[in-house]
């Protein structure tokens, strides 16, 4: 197993795991200059989804708006793809148990 595709002990965003160590673009063009953001792991499936849904979305729709992002964004896309792949390979995060802080009293009689 490569260095890259070592499972991380927890989320960077939720502190959870297991992890998938996938890396994430989201691209825009605005005419003569770009806007690029890149989401580095390890990431659990649930956080990794999210941000590649809202990060794919974004630049499958915003993307395309100058010369460079014309070849830009279709490799972003495969790149965000080839992170799908391992997100969707990873194992779903465990449910983590909810308790009260404080247990609710059972009320007295009146009489
Ligand atoms: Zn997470």
């Amino acid at each position: 197993m490569s260095p890259e595709n070592t499972p991380q002990a927890s989320c960077r965003l939720c502190q959870r795991g297991p992890t998938a160590v996938a890396t994430l673009h989201q691209h825009r063009g605005r005419g003569l200059t770009l806007r690029h953001l890149v989401l580095r792991g390890p990431l659990c499936r649930e956080c990794g989804l999210v941000a590649w849904r809202h990060m794919t979305l974004d630049t499958a729709l915003l993307g395309w708006w100058g010369l460079v992002s014309l070849v830009a964004t279709p490799v972003t896309l495969v790149l965000n793809s080839i992170a799908l792949v391992k997100l969707l390979r990873t194992p779903v995060t465990p449910a983590v148990p909810v308790f009260p802080g404080s247990w609710p009293q059972p009320a007295s009689p009146t009489v």
